[in-house]
């Protein structure tokens, strides 16, 4: 494993200013607003940006090739990290197979994703190679930076992904803000006496089903069977609610990996994606926020995932 260079942080803040100076990055200054919703935080970012992001219909249409009428011809659909912008590059090796690349349209500063240097379908899971190269990442710039970062994956239709070439993102959380997986998985006993096979945790608030599981070892292969432990439990979720596609939105902080299996990318015209799933809610304008207030945002991300089964230790399985 090549070591994440220790200017890596200077170099995103640098590639940032210098990508918004030039125009080569869109970044809109949002607006923000903070609320507990029974028993939840949540906080609401006004990101007019959002509105030229690519909606999930080019995802559909990057995973199959797509075949011109005329001509009978695979087309490679458009591919942004094949290669990465340069003006948007942050590392252009790293660990031999990835780059790190900032986000062309950021809700906030300094997003930044780690994408494979050759095309790999964001549909299929996460290796542990992937998963040591973005937990390295997340910690290297949480050191560096100061911040509390957390990194993300949306795959699947009902993610609310919209490329498909494989790219994990990054973004630090808001000053102070405590994502629920906290409460379950940082300084618990349960989360000291966590170990390698043993059912997920839970939150007992959220409506939507979700698994979490807390970080001791972060060897790759400690890595991989934390992530195979929680894409089991997404996929019998999907399976048991007879699921057409496989959709779920995968985060992780230094101390916990959750997965959050999708039923469906947006609720009412309203996308959520991996931030959305932890209270972190992104609205396109003072309407769009109005409305996700009026809705309430338990009730949204209740749409857009699967309903909490509680199951019983003989129930539990792989
Ligand atoms: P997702 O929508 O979760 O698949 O994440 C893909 C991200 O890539 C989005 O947040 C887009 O804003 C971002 N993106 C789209 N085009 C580019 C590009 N050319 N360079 C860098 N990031 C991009």
């Amino acid at each position: 494993m090549t070591a994440v260079p220790s200017d890596f942080y200077e170099r995103v803040i640098k590639t940032f200013d210098s990508a918004v100076e030039s125009g080569d990055l869109v970044y809109s200054k949002s607006t923000s607003k903070d609320a507990n919703v029974d028993g939840l935080n949540y906080h609401y970012e006004i990101v007019p940006a959002l509105a030229t992001k690519p909606s999930t219909k080019s995802l559909e249409t990057e995973n199959d090739a797509v075949i011109t009428e005329e001509r009978n011809k695979p087309v490679k659909p458009f591919d942004p990290f094949d290669p990465p912008h340069p003006k948007l590059l942050v590392l252009d090796q790293y660990n031999s197979d990835y780059a790190v690349v900032l986000n062309k349209f950021a809700v906030v500063p300094c997003h930044f994703l780690l994408v494979t240097r050759e095309f790999q379908p964001q549909n299929a899971p996460l290796n542990p190679s992937d998963l040591e190269a973005s937990y390295l990442l997340l910690k290297a710039a949480n050191s560096q930076s100061g911040k509390r970062h957390i990194g993300f994956f949306n795959s699947g239709p009902n993610s609310g992904a919209s490329v498909a070439h494989r790219h994990i993102q990054f973004v630090a959380l808001p000053e102070g803000f405590k994502p629920f997986p906290d409460e379950v998985a940082v300084s618990t006993k349960a989360a000291r006496e966590y170990s390698d096979g043993q059912k997920p945790l839970t939150h007992d608030l959220p409506k939507f089903a979700h698994f979490i599981v807390p970080i001791h070892e972060t060897e790759q292969d400690d890595l991989g069977f934390r992530f195979s432990t929680l894409l089991s439990r997404a996929l019998t979720t999907l399976r048991e609610n007879e699921s057409k596609s496989i959709s779920y939105n995968f985060l992780f902080t230094e101390e916990w990996f959750m997965i959050v299996p999708r039923s469906s990318e947006s609720v009412d015209d309203l996308s959520i994606n991996s931030m959305g799933v932890i209270g972190l809610l992104l609205a396109k304008g003072e309407d769009e926020l109005e409305r996700i207030e009026e809705k309430g945002p338990s009730s949204i991300l209740e749409s857009v995932g699967f309903p909490v089964h509680v199951e019983n230790e003989q129930e539990y399985d792989y």
